[in-house]
């Protein structure tokens, strides 16, 4: 099968470039030429962000295409979720070893799933030959000024993160395993779908001082904010919530998993301490969870406390 006969048969398909079905004037012009044409609404700014998932790095070479498909979406849309943009359009640079139908047609239909869940529709792409490799960069709007940034967090701040973390971390010791027990097929759900917190982020506008989501480990994305804001950040390591199907690997790993593991895409936002209630709202409304896990400070940095488990590692840094 040919370049262009694959785009037309697994990309250009109504499932992905229209997935709710209904016209939309943003896209205004989507596959075909030689560039994709975007109309933002009026009062709005565009949120762009790009992620690549390499086979071998990123995941297993043989992970299930359609699996592939909507954690490489998910880990996507989350940059979005955590800015507070709603997402819209996005483009996919694909690098195939060999034009697989198979495989193609199983990556198509996951995508189509994920794409039908975050209603973003697929305006235009690139297709080479080369190491499995797949690059997606999504776009979201934003109300103008309203983008929730790192470098927002004020003295004084409490720091929240939503639902739980550990989970997609603690899955990596068993994502090959046949036999799986009830706990771990809930840790590989945490691992394959992780579900973007969008409807979150949106809520979070105007109330978050600065936000990001937790794609690296606890620790190594707070510190993140912490150095934007140009302030320091206490962790209360027992408020933070831990995934309960990792119950079995022991409080130690629980929590290692939650501070340094990564991959659980949680959003993790500060906010003033007077907003306690108008969050727990908010989680209500949308049946998350938000809990305060710790504060900012003057000073620099991340520190945490009220635990005696040695932390040697931080967080994931590809050249580090
Ligand atoms: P060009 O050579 O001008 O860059 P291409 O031949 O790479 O264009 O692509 C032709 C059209 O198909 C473009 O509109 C491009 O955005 C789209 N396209 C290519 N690969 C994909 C893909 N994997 N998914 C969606 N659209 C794609
Ligand atoms: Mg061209």
């Amino acid at each position: 099968m040919d370049e262009f006969s694959l785009i037309r048969s697994y990309f250009d398909i109504p499932a992905l470039t229209s997935p709710s079905n209904t016209p939309d004037p943003f896209l205004a012009l989507q596959i075909g030429d030689d560039c994709a044409l975007l109309q933002p609404n009026a009062g709005q700014q565009l949120a762009v962000s790009v992620d690549t998932l390499v086979a071998g790095v990123h995941f297993l070479p043989d992970m299930p295409a359609d699996k592939l498909a909507w954690r490489a979406m998910a880990v996507c849309v989350s940059d979005l979720a955590a800015m507070g943009a709603l997402p819209k359009a996005f483009t996919l640079a694909l690098t195939l070893p060999e034009s697989s139908p198979q495989w193609l047609a199983k990556f198509s239909t996951g995508l189509a799933a994920v794409a039908k869940h975050y209603k973003i529709s697929l305006i235009g792409g690139d297709t080479t030959k080369g190491p499995l490799t797949i690059t997606l960069q999504v776009m979201g709007e934003i109300p103008c000024g309203q983008a929730i940034r790192r470098s927002g967090a004020k003295v004084g701040d409490k720091v929240f993160v939503s639902n739980d973390l550990g989970g997609a971390n603690l899955a990596l010791s068993c994502l090959q395993s046949d036999h799986l027990s009830e706990e771990q097929l809930q840790l590989q759900t945490a691992y394959f779908s992780p579900l973007s917190c969008i409807d979150l982020g949106i809520a979070l506008r105007g109330i978050a001082t600065a936000g990001i989501d937790i794609s690296d480990g606890l620790l190594a994305d707070v510190g993140h904010i912490a150095k934007q804001s140009h302030v320091g950040i206490r962790i209360d390591a027992q408020r933070i919530p831990l995934n309960s199907a990792g119950h079995s690997y022991g409080y130690r790993k629980q929590l290692l998993a939650a501070l340094s593991g990564g991959d659980d895409y949680q959003l993790c936002f500060t906010a003033s301490a007077n907003t306690y209630e108008q969050l727990q709202a908010i989680a209500g409304q949308l049946a998350v969870t938000i809990t305060e896990i710790g504060s900012v400070h003057a000073g620099e940095g991340v520190s945490v406390y009220n635990t005696d488990v040695v932390i040697e590692q931080t967080g994931f840094n590809h050249f580090g």
